[in-house]
């Protein structure tokens, strides 16, 4: 029989929190390490998107009753259809919002510090 503890997700909970599209593209992996930062940093706790498209009923509570932050790659905005589709509400970023391109963004150091610089200060 399984354990409660494998039926849901057992990273970051808490008030507030960050889940990243963590896409495959450069951007997409901005996103993932500005998440995995503010998680370091202790801004906020990260948490799984994939949690929510794979209907994990438990995360997808405890994000309706907390501080949530969406960060997404691009306008194709893979997670913020998740979690519309799920009826969780977040605060949002788009990356491209910003000005970077999608496929022409090198993941720097210096890339990921000014999108965290940004999220930490006004999210
Ligand atoms: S939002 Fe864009 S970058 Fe993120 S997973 Fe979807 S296609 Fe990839």
């Amino acid at each position: 029989m399984e354990s409660n503890e494998k039926k849901t997700c057992l990273c970051g909970n808490g008030e507030y929190i960050v889940v990243a599209c963590s896409g495959a593209c450069d951007l997409g992996q901005v996103t993932d390490l500005v998440a995995r930062k503010l998680r370091d940093n202790k801004i906020r706790k990260m948490n799984c998107l994939a949690a929510v498209g794979a209907d994990i009923q438990p995360t997808i509570e405890m994000f309706k009753s907390s501080n949530l932050l969406l960060l997404d790659g691009c306008p194709v905005d893979c997670g913020k259809k998740i979690l519309d589709k799920a009826g969780i509400e977040y605060k949002y970023l788009r990356l491209t919002d910003l000005g970077y391109v999608k496929g022409l963004t090198p993941v720097t150091k210096e890339v990921v510090e000014t999108v965290y610089d940004k999220v930490a200060v006004e999210y």
